[in-house]
């Protein structure tokens, strides 16, 4: 096989690879717009400090919280940052407001 055919496939695979990422990514995020919000009173969330508004975190029980963190920009979250709810790996099943915080909260990378 020539250099130039191998190099064509190559593309050809990173370009299918790319869309089916994103197509996923869509799907992921229809997905979570369908599933109930998670209830901060459900015992993980609880235990977790899940709250939907990270503007009302209680800083004094929750020190480790920072203004500017927010589900939108946790690396657990399953949806854009502007997104007003979205999914969430930790709660499997469940929504969870973009605006919303929990103690596990952790930069998502480039957000
Ligand atoms: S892990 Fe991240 S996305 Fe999930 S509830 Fe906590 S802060 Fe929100």
């Amino acid at each position: 096989m020539s250099d130039k055919i191998q190099r064509r496939s190559f593309l050809k695979a990173a370009v299918l690879g790319a869309v089916s990422v994103q197509a996923i990514s869509v799907a992921q995020r229809a997905e979570a717009a369908a599933m109930p919000a998670l209830d901060p009173n459900d015992a993980t969330a609880k235990a977790l400090g899940y709250i939907v508004d990270a503007k009302k975190v209680d800083t004094k029980a929750r020190p480790m919280y920072k203004p500017g963190q927010h589900c939108g920009n946790c690396v657990q979250f399953v949806g854009k940052a502007t997104d007003a709810e979205g999914g969430c790996n930790l709660f499997a099943g469940k929504s969870v407001k973009g605006a919303g915080w929990c103690s596990v909260w952790a930069q998502k990378p480039g957000a």
